[in-house]
C-alpha cells in the first residue's frame, strides 16, 4: 500500500504527459469518501480525478473545444475533462487506426 500524498505524477507519467496536452478526467463526486479533490480549496468548483487521463495534440484541442477552454488547455498543457468527454475519447480511441496519440488512455498512478 502506498501513501498518497498528492496528485503529483511520477517521472514515467510526466514523460508521457510532456508529449502533448494532458486531459485529466474528473468527476464532481469523490470516488470514495476519503478522496481529496484535485482542485484547489479556493476553486470555483471541486473535482476528483477518476484515474484516467489522455495525452492529445494541440490540434485536437483546437478542433474539439472552444475558447477560452481551448486556449487555457494549450497554455497550461493540461485541462480537466468530465467523464462524458472521457467516455467519448475512449470511443474515439477504439475507432482510431491511424492516430495513436489521440485519446490515448493511461491509468495514472496518482
Ligand atoms: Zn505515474
Amino acid at each position: 500500500m502506498r501513501m498518497i500524498l498528492g496528485y503529483e505524477p511520477c517521472d514515467k507519467c510526466k514523460e508521457k504527459m510532456a508529449l502533448g496536452i494532458t486531459l485529466i478526467e474528473c468527476s464532481e463526486e469523490p470516488l470514495n469518501k476519503n478522496q481529496q479533490p484535485i482542485t484547489p480549496k479556493n476553486s470555483a468548483f471541486t473535482l476528483y480525478p477518476t484515474g484516467n487521463w489522455f495525452v492529445v495534440r494541440d490540434e485536437f484541442i483546437t478542433r474539439t473545444f472552444n475558447d477560452p477552454y481551448a486556449a487555457s488547455a494549450i497554455s497550461h498543457r493540461k485541462a480537466f475533462i468530465d467523464t462524458s468527454i472521457g467516455e467519448a475519447l475512449r470511443k474515439e480511441r477504439s475507432a482510431a487506426t491511424d492516430d495513436s496519440n489521440i485519446g490515448k488512455n493511461e491509468t495514472s498512478e496518482l
